[in-house]
């Protein structure tokens, strides 16, 4: 057997024994330190088991990267692994009955589905845990083997797992890998962790039910949610966060703060505002349309259908009819509800001739478009079926692009920022290869896009190839406060829609020629957005946006009449005012108040009255000083405009 070099990044390579394991060559290569960290190793692009020899890698010389266990690579390894010691402990505890079907990691964790007749309950996770525990007490190794396909069929056919049969018959290989731990054998590419010891730190999060590949005509299975991480510190963090995130979930805040509802009898998917959300959804409508007015945008309105043709010539009937309704008759002319706004706005450029002189043309519109869902994918706000897009469309001259792009960015960030959010990731999706338009202008609108960026002074990755068919993009993730991700704004240059409706405009030299146009939304929808703000915020609105500013309360009956007054003037000076003349204890109102996150209680009593004052608490429990009704009134304006300017 000939000798195998093993060379790891910045360091001299070293000769070993082709029968040797990767595992033998890091025993020499690394400190004992080190060692204990790696998990695998990745040879290119492939990562591999440290017990996979090293002459079954085909290589004479082995360039090899460790992986760390600790590092985004080494824990997905990690929670694959603790999916499979999960899946071996249900099969253990509740016998031959439970089929598995598959169990990959996700990001946070990973899940496992089963069938089974009976559903998991929380005792179930306990007994789960606890035989998981067990069996890497015992530290087993996951052992790889290579079997023929059908060998592996007939193998899974004799253990009646009849959804890993399924899987094998679609593989087109020969060959396939399985990995066993124990007596538990399961169909996977790997690598995972050498023995189960390195899975002790675990834990169960949740069930829920799951089609089997996610169609909702086959089987209902079971999804069985766990994490896991390398060490216990960083696990008690994730499952605090998580407690944190179901405290905020805007699902149980919206009904809360009675923000909005779903019906059954309306449709899923479809929002339904109350008086209070709808509210906070015109805060945000009349913020934004004032933010585009003063930076030169004009605001449209455009109808919520409009005949089938109109989505034929824009392609959307051939590439996006899967996310639009069925088209319904009138007058014998189908027509089609909008699944977008875009070509509405092109109606109105072509109403009439265009110059170069009118460039930019800066549209927007809150336009509300209607896209089909699964039902099972449908989330509160966050994915719905019918939605309001914050869209804009810049209508520019070439020379022009640039500099449009980086007002769209400037714009774009600024807004957010007064949301509260400052951090982001940023994305520039490049061409794909399927494209439209040529070379030429995808280049330059790409070099747009990043000189734009650089100038903001933004840090943004590259996804190469992830554009869109029609022209590069922008995309902004938003961070919440638990540094969770949103996507919200895109910037999309567009080749394709001018081209497809023959939008043009004279030029200096008066021939025609074709404009470019830039797809923008900010806020993504109002729905989603105000999903994000509502966990954001944790239903704490800032005083801003705060659907009700302050409440006002009485100490007694007494106090009736001048808690009417105050009402009345605080409503007439555009304080968004509530009050609570209930005859309950004032701590008790007080409480109430605490729980609808008003911003500020105004308690109202016999001293208060006498001396037409009022004793402001705010929302954190502090007390401030009493103060007269005009004075709070403009403390109120004034908290405004520091962020609204
Ligand atoms: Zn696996
Ligand atoms: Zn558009």
């Amino acid at each position: 057997m000939s000798e195998i070099t093993v060379i790891l990044p910045e360091r001299e390579g070293k000769k070993f024994a082709g029968d040797a394991s990767v595992a033998d060559a890091l025993a020499e290569l690394l400190s004992n330190k080190q060692r204990k960290q790696t998990v695998a190793v990745a040879v290119g692009e492939t990562l591999v088991d440290l017990s996979t020899r090293l002459d079954s890698l085909g290589q004479e010389t082995l360039e090899m990267r460790p992986v760390l266990i600790s590092s985004d690579e080494g824990l997905d390894i990690l929670r694959h692994s603790t999916a499979h010691l999960m899946a071996k402990a249900v099969l253990d505890l509740y016998g031959p009955g439970v089929k598995v079907a598959i169990g990959p990691s996700i990001e946070d964790g990973f899940y496992y589905d089963f069938e089974r007749e009976t559903p998991f309950t929380p005792e179930d996770f306990k007994s789960i845990e606890a035989k998981m525990q067990e069996t890497v007490k015992h530290g087993l190794p996951f052992t790889r083997k290579v079997l023929s396909k059908t060998a592996a069929i007939d193998l899974f056919a004799e253990k009646g797992e009849h959804y890993k049969v399924e899987l094998l018959k679609e593989i087109e290989a020969d060959t396939v890998s399985l990995y066993q731990l124990d007596d538990f054998v399961d169909l996977c590419r790997g690598p995972h962790v050498p023995n189960s010891s390195w899975l002790q730190v675990f834990k169960l999060i949740k069930v829920a039910g799951a089609y089997w590949r996610g169609d909702e005509h086959n089987q209902m299975l079971q999804r069985l949610y766990g994490t896991a991480f390398d060490d216990k510190k960083r696990l008690k963090k994730y499952l605090n966060d998580l407690e944190e995130a179901k405290k905020r979930d805007h699902r149980k805040l919206g009904k809360e703060l009675g923000l909005f509802t779903i019906s059954d009898q309306v449709g899923p998917g479809l929002i339904l505002w109350q008086p209070k959300g709808a509210l906070l959804r015109r805060l945000i409508e009349d913020y934004w349309k004032e933010e585009h007015y003063r930076h030169d945008y004009e605001l449209l309105y455009t109808p919520h259908i409009a005949r089938l043709d109109l989505w034929k010539t824009s392609g959307h009937l051939d590439f996006y009819s899967e996310n639009m309704y069925s088209s319904m008759a009138i007058d014998e002319v189908q027509y089609q509800l909008k699944p977008m706004n875009c070509p509405f706005h092109i109606a109105i450029y072509k109403s009439q001739m265009r110059s170069y002189r009118e460039f930019p043309l800066r549209w927007c519109e809150l336009g509300t478009v209607y896209r089909y869902e699964r039902t099972g994918v449908l989330h509160g706000l966050l994915r719905v079926r019918g939605f309001t897009q914050d869209d804009a469309h810049v209508f520019c001259r070439p020379d022009q692009l640039e500099e449009e792009i980086f007002n769209i960015l400037d714009l774009n960030l600024n807004i957010l920022a007064t949301f509260g959010f400052d951090q982001y990731d940023i994305y520039l999706s490049t061409r794909p290869d399927k494209y439209v338009g040529s070379e030429e202008h995808w280049q330059k609108a790409t070099d747009a896009l990043k000189q734009a960026l650089e100038k903001r002074g933004l840090a943004y990755q590259i996804d190469p190839g992830e554009g869109v068919f029609y022209g590069p993009k922008i995309d902004i993730k938003i961070k919440d406060v638990l540094g969770r991700s949103w996507q919200c704004s895109t910037i999309q240059v567009d080749f394709n829609l001018p081209e497809r409706f023959e939008v043009s405009y004279i030029g200096e030299d008066g021939k025609e020629h074709q404009p470019i146009m830039i797809h923008r939304a900010l806020m993504g929808s109002l729905e989603r957005f105000i999903g994000v703000l509502i966990e954001n915020y944790a239903g704490a609105f800032p005083i801003w946006l705060a659907p009700v500013q302050a409440r006002i309360m009485n100490i007694t009956d007494a106090q009736g009449d001048y808690c009417d007054k105050v009402y009345q003037e605080l409503r007439g000076s555009g304080v968004r005012i509530e009050k609570d003349l209930r005859n309950e204890k004032l701590n008790y109102k007080i409480r109430e108040a605490q729980l609808a996150k008003i911003p500020y209680m105004l308690v109202i009593g016999e001293r208060e009255a006498e001396s037409g004052t009022v004793t402001v608490r705010e929302r954190s429990g502090k007390n401030l000083p009493p103060m007269s009704v005009k004075d709070f009134a403009a403390k109120i304006k004034d908290e405004c405009a520091a962020v609204l300017g």
